[in-house]
């Protein structure tokens, strides 16, 4: 499935969404054209069925390769042993495990690890592992930059070249499970939770990050609860609509503002979706769920003098009062060449303070892997532009350091 924008908005962000959404092949160009091997990496439990009833095997071959290659990290079918022989021959005719290139790897003093990896056609997106008292937490990209341009994200800044493909989604948990699994040099802390917080915007590669989700969650794969995976959105209704339909994995959504005029600004696609109309998706999405003790994360990155104020929080509280939730402040991680400043401490924790007097759970998310440009919205990968964003977006920036230089002397 593929979600379009409908041509409503005049407004030249959302144009370039629309136009941009139109004109990029599906999802499959992700798959390495070099080989026709079809890489069984990146099927959820269905499409391996489907695979092996397709050359006349039995389904529960399924359960068995997924555990040999999520469980076990097994990437060769000469060592998944409790295959025969002849079908082992036979799935190296056809088919193959493949995990695309790990470019580097950079560890931060504080223990995050970010890698960066490479993807068909040579783009590069990052993953970043961080560990934290009693948890491993990994945030995972879902495309290859992204085409919702917030004001206030790296990303965005970097064009957008395709989605990544399932296998290239999962593939992320894949190399940081293997990284840091038990007995490797380090001693880490394994990775217990998952985030969808990575490059691009999940919920706009929908059956590619379902795939991955599901996979996460699977018994026979990395089997991580629904609470220890965690989806986040900018807010694609339509898209949002249909996620509880095919998982019950968290859900996060990226608010950053109280009122529509603020977060028209911050985040274009509010243009289309305005915050009521998300809201109501997220609490339908919640009304899916069995357990109805389910609440979302509402995430709100705190510029200073932007959205950090008082009366934002006080409104804040009042937006959110019939949505079970609880909210994550996060303040603004610079990057270069970014138009915002960081919250203040005394502003941040004010803000918080605010919304916990209302009764409600707020918690801030600590930096962490400044050092090696980890930290959210700083993730840029070496996206391939096939928007001309990234061109127009270092034109501007030329254009401003040229006029620091005259206004300067
Ligand atoms: N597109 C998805 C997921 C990627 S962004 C989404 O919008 O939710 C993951 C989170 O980091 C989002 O809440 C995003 O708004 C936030 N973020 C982006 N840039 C940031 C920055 N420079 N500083 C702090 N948080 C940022």
């Amino acid at each position: 499935m593929r979600v379009k924008f409908a041509r409503v908005s005049k407004s030249n962000s959302l144009t370039l969404i629309n136009k941009v959404m139109e004109t990029i092949p599906n999802s499959q160009t992700g798959a390495d054209l070099s080989s026709s091997k079809i890489n069984l990496l990146g099927l959820g439990e269905q499409g391996l069925i489907d695979f092996f009833e397709s050359i006349g095997e039995r389904k529960f071959r399924a359960k068995q390769v997924l555990k040999w290659m999520h469980v076990r990290g097994v990437t060769e079918f000469s060592e998944m042993t409790d295959l025969s022989k002849s079908l082992r021959e036979q799935l190296s005719q056809v088919a193959e495990v493949r995990l695309p290139e790990v470019v580097s790897r950079s560890d931060s003093e504080d223990g995050t690890i970010k890698w960066l990896i490479r993807t068909a056609g040579g783009s590069c997106v990052e993953s970043v592992y961080i560990p934290e008292n009693g948890r491993g937490t990994l945030c995972v990209s879902s495309q290859i930059g992204c085409v919702l341009d917030c004001s206030f994200c790296a990303t965005g800044k970097q064009g957008f070249n395709r989605d990544l493909d399932a296998s290239e989604i999962i593939a992320q948990v894949w190399i940081a499970v293997q990284a840091l699994a038990p007995g490797r040099a380090g001693n880490y802390r394994a990775v217990t939770n998952v985030v969808l917080m990575g490059m691009g915007e999940p919920l706009l590669n929908f059956d590619n990050v379902v795939t991955a989700v599901n996979l996460m969650m699977h018994d026979c794969a990395y089997g991580y609860s629904k609470r220890r995976v965690t989806l986040s959105t900018a807010g694609v209704v339509p898209a949002l609509d249909k996620l509880g339909d095919v998982t019950d994995v968290s859900l996060a959504i990226s608010l950053h503002a109280p009122n529509d005029e603020l977060r028209d600004q911050l985040v274009p696609l509010n243009r289309k979706y305005p915050i009521a109309v998300l809201l109501d998706s997220a609490r339908r999405y919640l009304e899916k769920m069995p357990d109805q003790r389910r609440k979302i994360t509402v995430e709100y990155t705190l510029m200073d003098q932007i959205n950090d104020r008082e009366e934002h929080a006080r409104e804040l509280v009042e937006l959110l009062s019939a949505t079970p939730c609880k909210i994550n402040l996060i303040p603004f991680n610079p990057f270069p060449g970014s138009d915002y400043r960081r919250v203040s401490n005394n502003a941040m924790y004010r803000f918080r303070d605010i919304l916990h007097e209302a009764g409600y759970t707020a918690t801030v998310r600590t930096t962490r892997g400044d050092d090696i440009a980890a930290a959210c919205g700083q993730l840029a990968g070496e996206v391939n532009d096939r928007t001309r964003r990234s061109q127009r977006y270092r034109d501007k920036q030329a254009d401003k350091l040229q006029t620091v230089k005259i206004i300067s002397g």
